[in-house]
């Protein structure tokens, strides 16, 4: 265990400092883990924003995309050795409330996302408790394992919309997130078309060879019913989080499809409902991921399934976390930008 650790805090207004603070040790039922890498979320340029400086406060260390090898383990850890390799699934609920004894502690009426409500993995050392730990198998590239984080949200987003190989699939919205879900459900057996108005994003949706549809050039709803005989996408995934992909989630749709809900509306958009009558079509709700989420999507990433190298498109060093997050914050190009924290360069 290193005595010391470097640290970024986010200090409110896009502004990070970074410090060196007294590495944490493990307490009873902790972990302490030396990070490789950690990705820069959505949710942390959210943060970075001001939009979540109520929740965050101005001096939280933020990120949860990460990997790591266990540095120290404190009292009473079982199944965690230190010099291992291993991811965090930043979840961290009470046990008691009406959603966690229903066995949804996902859910969790009280639930804490570590690195947004706790301090996260934009540091040398990060202790977290250790039913949050899972580890990887043999020799997986940490910079790739920093995907595991976002790639089980689409494990769980896939998984709950119950499809099944050969059926068409629509993901409407082409980030990070959105291409994750489409390469799950390629692999899931769907047959994927992404729409995207994001040139840029579009092109790597085709070079990932995703059936790519720019809805502000042609009709989406007529380019899916061209490419589907006219019946329409039987799953549809709305991670766009904007009006016209609500609009287009049941334009697209087959009848009886399910549209999954996976992104984060903070507004609340028109929906047509008339469709889901008339269509018999299903709306389902996919928040976060459950522990066997994050063993598929180690299970993934572990099989090359994931074409980490394409999706991840910048790294940078915990000193130039700033830097790093102004890039990301003009840069069309960009699709996941990782922090290098203890990772080889
Ligand atoms: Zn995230
Ligand atoms: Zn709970």
């Amino acid at each position: 265990m290193p005595a010391d650790s470097i640290a970024a805090f986010y200090r409110g207004n896009k502004h990070f400092a970074v410090e060196t603070v007294a590495a944490a040790t493990p307490g009873p039922g902790e972990v302490a883990i030396r990070i490789a890498y950690c990705g820069i979320c959505g949710t942390d340029m959210h943060v970075y924003h001001g939009n979540m400086d109520a929740r965050v406060g101005l001096n939280r260390i933020v990120g949860h995309e990460m990997s790591g090898t266990v540095a120290a383990v404190g009292a009473d850890v079982d199944g965690v050795v230190v010099g291992e390799d291993v991811v965090v699934r930043p979840l961290d609920s009470c046990g008691a409330c009406p959603a966690c004894v229903a066995g949804h502690r996902h859910l969790c009426h009280k639930l804490k996302f570590l690195g947004l409500d706790t301090d996260g993995a934009m540091q040398d050392v990060w202790v977290v408790p250790a039913h949050t730990v899972h580890r990887l198998p043999e020799g997986m590239k940490l910079d790739h394992a920093a995907l595991i984080e976002p790639v089980a949200v689409a494990c769980h987003d896939v998984r709950l919309s119950g499809l099944r190989a050969g059926e068409d699939v629509v993901v409407i919205g082409g980030g990070p997130i959105g291409v994750l879900v489409a390469m799950v459900a390629r692999e899931a057996g769907g047959k994927v078309m992404i729409s995207e108005v994001n040139p840029n994003r579009l092109s790597i949706a085709r070079k990932l060879g995703f059936d790519g549809v720019n809805p502000i050039e042609e009709d989406l709803a007529a380019a899916i019913d061209t490419r589907t005989g006219g019946k329409g996408a039987e799953v549809v995934f709305e991670v766009s989080g904007t009006q016209p992909g609500v609009d287009a989630m049941t334009a697209v749709a087959a009848t009886r499809a399910r549209i999954v809900m996976v992104a984060i509306h903070a507004t609340k958009p028109q929906i047509d409902l008339f469709q889901f009558f008339w269509r018999e079509l299903k709306l389902i709700g996919a928040r976060v991921y459950e522990p066997e989420d994050y063993e598929q999507a180690i299970a993934l990433v572990a099989a090359g399934a994931i074409d980490a190298d394409t999706i991840i498109t910048d790294v940078s060093p915990l000193a130039d976390i700033q830097k790093a997050f102004e890039a990301l914050d003009r840069s069309p190009t960009a699709l996941k930008s990782l922090i290098r924290i203890g990772g080889d360069a």
